[in-house]
């Protein structure tokens, strides 16, 4: 028999290779983690609307100096001036979706001061956030002063102060040891509120319990949490369709809309304000219950808020195809009004309504909004 020393306290003997282990002091030990589990709350909410501050930074101070060479005692005033302070800007980019990353104090460096021997401080560097394309910027009194809809467009939110001047730049004729100098100008402070509205080319519309999160599902890879009671879906989920000329769509789930929405009931107008700037929009629509009074009160809702939203592109879908009392009502209606009946559930006739899909954003995709 052979014995094998492993580590401590275990041996493992071998023989006509059958393997016995002798132990001492070894215990086994389960493989499951015996660290405390973090308790910090890591679910991530969509923020999109946010109010900044936005600070600029100071300029540098001017500098009071005056050279003293070795072969002249009084060369001259030498201050140098300061630096500018860095700028606050935003800048519309394709890398961000959500205002998640940006702080609620944003401050720019300051310049610096300027020094002796004609010196001029270093400008600060501006600090660019980006923000998702179609960010609006409103001012404290809520008018709107920024729209950042095309990719790499920017606003700068705060300027830095100007440098202050050194004694140097006061020299005059009848002044030559001028011993005054600016001090750096403060950089401007502003309160904003970033609002993120172009979240998606197209925008799904419809009651609670519609489907739109199982339509979601069953056309991109986008998870909102799907459960048959209202009002499940709190945020807005954001899904892409692949198509096969790698053109992408963005499709938006909203949180659902009842009667008086516009007036804040239910989940409210927050979300309509979403609506603003998708090309087109998509009312799913449940066909097991009156699909046609769900439509005029999606449109009047919507209207209410927007007159010009219900004139975008449009197409009306009946879910829920799949029941029976679905399946009546599109049957019903498909003599009547252009729709397209489709089961997100199973899947039923999803290939139509892709189709559709891409003719309303190759429509949409060159309109001014
Ligand atoms: P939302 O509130 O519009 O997002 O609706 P959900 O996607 O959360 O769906 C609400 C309920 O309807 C869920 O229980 C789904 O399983 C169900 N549902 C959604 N689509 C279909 C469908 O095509 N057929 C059937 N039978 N049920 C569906
Ligand atoms: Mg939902």
């Amino acid at each position: 028999m052979q014995l094998i020393k492993l580590f401590r306290g275990v041996q493992i003997a071998t023989k006509n290779l059958s393997i016995r282990c002798y132990s001492n002091d070894y215990v086994p030990k389960a493989l499951r983690s015996l660290k405390a589990k973090s308790t910090r709350n890591t679910v991530q909410f969509y923020i999109d609307s946010y109010r900044v501050r936005t600070v600029g930074g100071n300029g540098g101070d001017g500098c009071i100096s005056f050279l003293s060479a070795w072969c002249k005692d009084h060369a001259g005033p030498d201050g140098g001036d300061g630096g500018h302070g860095g700028h606050v800007i935003f800048q519309a980019s394709n890398s961000k979706k959500s205002l998640n990353h940006i702080n609620s104090v944003i401050q720019a460096k300051h310049g610096e001061r300027g020094d002796n021997k004609d010196c001029t401080g270093k400008n600060a560097q501006h600090i660019v956030i980006p923000v998702p394309i179609g960010t609006i910027i409103k001012d404290d009194a809520g008018r709107v002063v920024g729209d950042l809809n095309l990719e790499g467009a920017m606003f700068i939110a705060s300027r830095g102060g100007a440098g202050g001047r050194g004694n140097k730049f006061f020299l005059t004729d009848t002044q030559q040891a001028p011993d005054i100098a600016e001090y750096g100008a403060i950089g401007e402070s502003n309160f904003y509120t970033l609002e993120v509205r172009s979240m998606a080319h197209l925008g799904l519309a419809g009651f609670p319990n519609a489907g739109k999160s199982t339509l979601l599902r069953a056309l991109t890879r986008a998870r909102p949490t799907v459960a048959p009671y209202p009002f499940t879906t709190l945020r807005p989920h954001i899904g892409m369709i692949p198509y096969d000329d790698y053109e992408q769509v963005a499709i938006a789930d909203l949180p659902g809309l009842i009667p008086g929405s516009h007036k804040n009931y239910g989940l409210g107008i927050q979300f309509l304000k979403h609506t603003e700037r998708c090309t087109g929009l998509i009312f799913l629509l449940d066909g097991t219950s009156d699909p046609i009074e769900q439509y005029n009160t999606l449109i009047f809702e919507i209207g209410q808020y927007n007159q010009n939203l219900t004139k975008r592109p449009k197409c009306i879908v009946i879910n829920k195809i799949d029941l029976p009392e679905g399946m009546k009502n599109y049957e019903k209606l498909k003599g009547e009004m252009d729709v397209i009946g489709i089961s997100a559930k199973t899947g039923k006739n999803l290939g139509e309504l892709l189709k559709v899909i891409r003719i309303m954003y190759d429509n949409g995709e060159n309109k001014e909004i």
